[in-house]
């Protein structure tokens, strides 16, 4: 109702006329007011909701360009419908920062945010500016891009490789990342693809990260069965399932044993024999590798003094994880069941993989000091894959570097990796370290690593990993003349432990 059908009503005849003014003026003012009122709500509301956008829209501060989850969400919505409609492609992509909490701990929180930054800057610049990323976790982010998987994997390439240290001379610490990618509609509805391209990163981290994976439907399946291997995984201590096989290597000159490797193995009672390259990398994504790893420390000492008790003269050597080498007690167990197995600290070996030495943290750095002054033999595992830094190399606490299986395996058909070969043998002998070529199968292989001048050999050429009693009853045997690889009579008659 206003003032103008007021003063048309049929009634208004019998009223004064003054009083008619004063009643319209009073409606008029009355229709101002709440007419400026309704206004001023109106502007409220929208200054409201423009916050409310703006808000949504914001930045997360500290992360430039990553968006607030309700923001990408409605992102993802509208870049769904585009896809529907045949207007886009969308893949999403899964990026997690496996090792922001060691750089943390290691270099402190002011170094986490500064990798956190250029991580977040890595997501948001390296595609075109279609790309749209929000963090799901702490170190979890989900980018949205337009594109399909053959592009989506150059740019999962490009990420890990910006991420992890090719970015320039930046002295900031490498992020190591885990990727998993799921496109849609073919990887998932839209309720489901962000899980499924986090599935697929998890595979990849539980792998050891640095990598990226495509999502499969049978990732899904193989969750579950890690869920019931880990939980198995709880007792297999307790339950004595685990057992350690040993491996020897071999002097390429003496072709006498000079060392065992103990690799683990765990009897599953309904799987059966389980890879530790499986079980290891799960052990030590849930935290259970550390009850796992002292009972290899305590396992290998116990033999390598039986062994040492019957005469036989040869190291031991024993895995050592990148969780492990962050145990401030590592060196006190190690150096207390050498002791209580009447060992020399020298005589044992621990092999630490070329990607965990080089992790210059803080941790690591102390353990290899206190690994120095134990007297402990280190030696650089599955060298050559990483990016070891030969300055760092030479201040490590190594005696030994073990050349990687892929080199080792191209040798006879790639000049490239005899190259290699030749490269690493003479900086390793510059820097007074022995070197041992694993993996080594045919006898080409073993001819060119005696012409490249490898110190040791060790390969299912010369033996299988194998029980502590079939290396002592093979070593003892070990000059029958029907001994393929030609082992020279080389343990037990020496009874008395002397150097190599
Ligand atoms: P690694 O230390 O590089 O051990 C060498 C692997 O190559 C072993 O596999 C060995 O059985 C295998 N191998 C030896 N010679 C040959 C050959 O001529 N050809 C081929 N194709 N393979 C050969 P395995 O025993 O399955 O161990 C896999 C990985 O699991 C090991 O790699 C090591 O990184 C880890 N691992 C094993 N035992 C332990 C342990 O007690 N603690 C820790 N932390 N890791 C362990
Ligand atoms: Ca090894
Ligand atoms: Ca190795």
């Amino acid at each position: 109702m206003d003032a103008a059908s007021l003063s048309a009503s049929p009634g208004a005849g019998a009223f004064p006329l003054w009083a008619a003014a004063a009643l319209g003026a009073a409606l008029l003012v009355a229709f101002a007011l709440w007419w400026r009122q309704r206004a001023i709500g109106r502007r409220l509301q929208a200054s409201v909701e423009s916050l409310t956008t703006r808000l949504d829209e914001a930045e997360d501060h500290s992360l430039p360009g990553v968006l607030p989850r309700p923001r990408f969400d409605a992102l993802l919505d509208e870049a769904v419908a585009a896809c529907d409609r045949g207007e886009r492609r969308l893949t999403l992509v899964f990026v997690n920062l496996d090792n922001l909490q060691s750089v943390n701990e290691a270099f402190g929180h002011g170094c986490g945010d500064v990798a956190l930054q250029r991580a977040a800057e890595a997501m948001t610049t390296c595609v075109d500016d279609t790309a749209v990323v929000t963090r799901t976790g702490g170190d979890a982010f989900v980018m949205m891009v337009d594109a399909d998987l053959a592009k989506a994997r150059t740019l999962a390439d490009a990420l890990i490789a910006r991420l992890g240290g090719a970015h320039g001379e930046s002295s900031d610490p490498d992020l190591v990342c885990s990727i998993g990618l799921a496109s849609y509609p073919q990887h998932g509805s839209r309720a489901r693809i962000i899980g499924h391209a986090s599935t697929a990163m998890r595979q990849v981290r539980l792998a050891g990260g640095g990598d990226y994976a495509v999502f499969d439907p049978a990732m899904s399946v193989d969750m579950k069965d890690q869920a019931e291997l880990l939980r198995d995984l709880r007792q297999a201590v307790s339950l004595k399932q685990l057992e350690l096989v040993y491996q020897p290597k071999i002097d390429a000159r003496s072709l006498q044993i000079t060392s065992a490797e103990a690799l683990l193995r765990w009897h599953h009672p309904q799987r059966g024999l389980i890879s530790p390259a499986i079980f290891i990398p799960l052990a030590e994504r849930f935290g259970l590798i550390g009850p796992i790893g002292n009972w290899v420390i305590e396992d290998a000492c116990r033999q390598a003094g039986l062994w040492r008790q019957s005469g036989l003269r040869m190291r031991v050597a024993i895995n050592i994880s990148a969780y492990q080498m962050r145990q401030d007690d590592l060196v006190d167990r190690l150096t207390a069941a050498l002791a209580a197995n009447g060992l020399s600290a020298n005589r044992f070996t621990c092999e630490i993989t070329e990607s965990v030495a080089m992790e210059d943290t803080r941790v690591t750095h102390r353990t290899f000091d206190r690994m120095r002054k134990a007297g402990l033999h280190v030696s650089i595992d599955d060298f050559g894959v990483g990016q070891a830094s030969l300055s760092y190399l030479r201040r490590l606490p190594a005696a030994e570097l073990k050349i990687d299986a892929s080199f080792v395996q191209d040798l006879a058909t790639s000049a490239d990796a005899r190259a290699i070969v030749d490269a690493v043998v003479k900086v390793a002998h510059a820097l007074h370290l022995r070197v041992v070529a694993e993996g080594v199968e045919t006898e080409r292989q073993r001819d060119l690593l005696v012409q490249l001048d490898c110190d040791e050999l060790q390969g299912y050429l010369f033996a299988r990993p194998m029980s502590a009693k079939a290396l002592s009853l093979w070593a003892a045997e070990d000059d029958r003349p029907d001994q393929p690889t030609g082992f020279r009579p080389s343990l037990f008659r020496d009874t008395l432990p002397v150097d190599l």
